[in-house]
């Protein structure tokens, strides 16, 4: 049972101003794994005030300073990688080997990138008779979700204090652990004081008023289209710079030409991964629609193979991570098999043997229709839907026609088809055949929000432009 009644603000473990606990459930056992400390207005008010505290002299520091803390930390994340994966595993239902080798080593992948890309960040550069300097916009609130905790806070973490931000970190309050010994690894690693703050508690009584605050620059915000509308209209009164990286219903185009088992195989493991709850997952899946029925008897046998059971265990997949996602992912299942989909494998219920936690059977639908709900709404779990395209053209209008537009695949075997259709989708983000870079820009489109995380587009959104004027055209040209 683990117990964090502290949060960490202007470099000490502080006491929160209401004494406030919330229980943290552990969706393989349903049973309370953790007591956290729950944050009020009062809290939020004390790690604004240390933030903007830092801010004069962490945004002063040089590049080459920066990076030297960006190390630091590197060394002890590493070292309590360990320790992040249990925790995670605990609060979210990871099985472990997806909770060290991907959640937290995506975090430390983040980190090497951020170092890399700071060392060679152009801050000043001449344009004409234009100065044109980058400055870091000030103190940052950071708002982070539940589902890939740990890479959601190191995209916004290191990019920010990388460019000299200052930061107010707000967890959620269903993955709080990895955020509290995230902290522990900032202090170890002897962030200055202030630069770094943590407070935790929900939306409502920490989110809600960070997002309001005067104090802060920018709210930098990952979650659901929902709470992203929130906090765009508290944030509007003070003018503060917000991004959102919110949901999607990515579509993953296999093309005629492609290898079919291999990439319908590839589309259904993705799709399974985390228990579905990624943003950018492949939840719609596009065939030719004469190759409906071989996609799934292809679906149906890389499915069966997914094991589901304690994420402790040698399990490909672990439970949802709550009862409330748990339900959600049952009435939209229902809701397929009622609106005429095909269940080709899965359905409503829990996997055979297990009765207790929150474990969803992988589910595909197949002859979907893209205005059936299952295709429209992002369901958050393991539910792949299947939908057959009779031309090219026919699955670009398809794959565009959906309210957002943070992912999108594209299979196929002439590259330059599979690139030409990948240039169609209204998507951040298009991985064609397979792919990863963590110096890939990654955010959404429409109602998948704005902004753009990962790499050196990662550091844009902290920084504002000054254009300096009063240089002669012919001045020397740039500098660092
Ligand atoms: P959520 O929106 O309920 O919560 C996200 C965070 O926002 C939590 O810390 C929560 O406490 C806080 N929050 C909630 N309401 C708030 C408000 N009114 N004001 C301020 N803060 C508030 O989302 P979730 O259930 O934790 O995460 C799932 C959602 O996140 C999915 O829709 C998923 O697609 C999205 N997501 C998007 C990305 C991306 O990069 N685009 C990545 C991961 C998750």
């Amino acid at each position: 049972m683990r117990e964090y009644l502290k949060f960490y603000i202007g470099g000490q473990w502080t006491d929160p101003a209401e004494p406030r606990t919330s229980e943290v459930v552990n969706p393989a056992t349903e049973e309370v794994c953790g007591k956290v400390a729950v944050g009020s207005v009062a809290d939020v008010d004390r790690a604004v005030a240390a933030a903007r505290r830092a801010f004069p002299d962490w945004s002063t520091t040089t590049g080459e300073e920066r990076v030297e803390v960006l190390q630091n930390i590197l060394d002890v994340y590493q070292k309590r990688a360990g320790d992040l994966a249990a925790a995670l595993t605990e609060e979210m239902g990871a099985p472990t080997a997806l909770a060290h080798g991907f959640q937290v080593g995506l975090g430390a992948g983040h980190l090497t990138t951020a170092i890399a890309v700071l060392k060679d960040f152009v801050f000043e550069e001449r344009r004409g008779a234009t100065l044109v300097v980058k400055e870091p916009i000030g103190v940052c609130g950071l708002i982070t979700p539940w589902n890939w905790p740990m890479n959601q806070i190191a995209v916004k973490v290191f990019p920010a204090l990388a460019t000299g931000c200052t930061v107010v970190l707000k967890p959620s309050e269903q993955s709080p652990f990895t955020g509290q010994i995230f902290a522990e690894i900032l202090d170890a690693a002897g962030v200055p004081a202030g630069v770094f703050n943590l407070v935790q508690g929900d939306g409502l009584g920490v989110g809600v008023p960070l997002s309001r605050h005067p104090g802060v620059d920018m709210v930098s915000f990952t979650g659901s289209t929902r709470a992203g509308i929130e906090i765009a209209r508290n944030a509007a009164p003070t003018v503060k710079r917000v991004t959102q990286e919110l949901g999607g219903k990515s579509p993953n185009i296999v093309l005629d030409d492609a290898a079919f088992a291999e990439n319908v195989g590839k589309g259904v493991a993705t799709m399974m991964g985390n228990s579905g709850q990624t943003c950018s997952a492949p939840s719609r899946m596009l065939v030719p629609s004469a190759r409906m029925a071989e996609a799934m008897v292809i679906a149906r046998e890389t499915a069966s193979r997914i094991t589901v059971g304690d994420p402790g265990g040698d399990f490909v997949m672990g439970p949802v991570v709550s009862e409330a996602q748990f339900e959600k992912i049952q009435g939209l299942i229902q809701q397929g098999i009622d609106e005429g989909a095909t269940l080709v494998t899965g359905g409503t219920g829990r996997p055979d043997g297990l009765e207790k936690g929150y474990y969803v059977k992988p589910t595909v639908f197949a002859h979907v229709a893209n205005d059936m709900t299952i295709a429209r709404e992002e369901i958050f779990g393991p539910v792949l839907t299947i939908l057959g395209y009779d031309s090219v053209d026919h699955a670009v209008e398809i794959a565009n026609d959906t309210e957002y537009g943070l992912a999108g695949y594209v299979a196929g075997a002439d590259l330059e088809s599979a690139r030409a259709v990948a240039r169609r989708v209204r998507a951040g983000w298009v991985a064609i055949n397979d792919g990863f870079d963590f110096a890939c820009p990654f955010g959404g489109y429409k109602k998948s929000g704005n902004g753009r995380e990962w790499g050196e587009f990662g550091f844009h959104d902290y920084l504002e432009i000054k254009g300096v004027l009063g240089f002669a055209p012919d001045e020397a040209a740039s500098s660092t």
